[in-house]
């Protein structure tokens, strides 16, 4: 089955365009240090989700990937890591580098709120502070930000059935995330840790990392942006989601 996933991997490519009629998401967990940005590459879209720090080098990563267009840069939270990138990406667009069609702050959206950039996938608001969810009928991609543990349990109560195919997981790795009760209920097959090398947060925390190991069917699917750089994931419509 595995080697099946791996051929079908290698025959979408990103970059080389899809093959006819397979609609196609490209989510890249950018190496931009300590912080957060993904890059979500769809036909008609390029999408930011976060900016990581004013230094994180967000301008270069998207000039180095032929960006010039973001339909939509979603700022989950208002902290430095996550929406600090935000003046560079300004400055970008005064000296005509990029063109940012609307910015989305998570803390102005309501839980329910759906974003049409990715028709025909659902992208979904789940909770202030810019928890957000893309799925299709087969699989779907959860992203938490920097949410705590008591917020996944208030996401929890309102969605007691939530689950993930793949999660990014909560606050760089932090211990006061991803609790056992949420992990057990979302169930990821892919979790992404976005974390700057020897960070002095610790993050990710040794504990995450091992409640991730019993809790992923393979644990070779936990995937850090400290450990290997930018990390690639493709999602074929209704057929599932890989690393590339
Ligand atoms: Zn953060």
């Amino acid at each position: 089955m595995k080697k099946y996933f791996f051929l079908f991997a290698l025959v979408f490519s990103c970059t080389s365009g899809s093959l006819e009629n397979q609609e196609k998401l490209c989510i890249e967990m950018l190496n931009i240090g300590q912080g957060l940005a993904f890059l979500i590459k769809g036909k008609n879209c390029n999408f930011l989700y976060d900016t990581g720090t004013p230094s994180s080098g967000i301008d270069t990563m998207l000039q180095n990937r032929g960006i010039k267009t973001l339909c939509t840069v979603f700022l989950s939270h208002r902290h430095n890591d996550h929406a600090g990138g935000m003046p560079v990406l300004e400055e970008m667009e005064k000296n005509g580098k990029i063109r940012i069609n609307r910015v989305l702050y998570g803390d102005e959206m309501s839980r329910g709120d759906t974003i049409a950039d990715f028709l025909p996938w659902t992208v979904r608001v789940l909770f202030e502070e810019g928890a957000m969810r893309i799925s299709d009928s087969q699989n779907s991609f959860l992203f938490m930000a920097d949410l705590e543990a008591q917020h996944e349990k208030s996401i929890l109560e309102l969605e007691p059935l939530l689950s993930a195919t793949a999660l990014q997981v909560g606050h760089h790795g932090s211990r006061t995330s991803s609790s056992w009760e949420f992990l057990a209920q979302i169930q990821p097959k892919i979790a992404l840790i976005s974390a700057g090398r020897n960070n002095s947060y610790g993050h990710p925390h040794p504990e995450t990392l091992a409640k991730l190991r019993i809790v992923l069917p393979d644990t070779t699917q936990i995937f850090r942006t400290d450990l290997e750089g930018s990390v690639v994931v493709e999602w074929v419509y209704k057929a599932g989601i890989w690393k590339r």
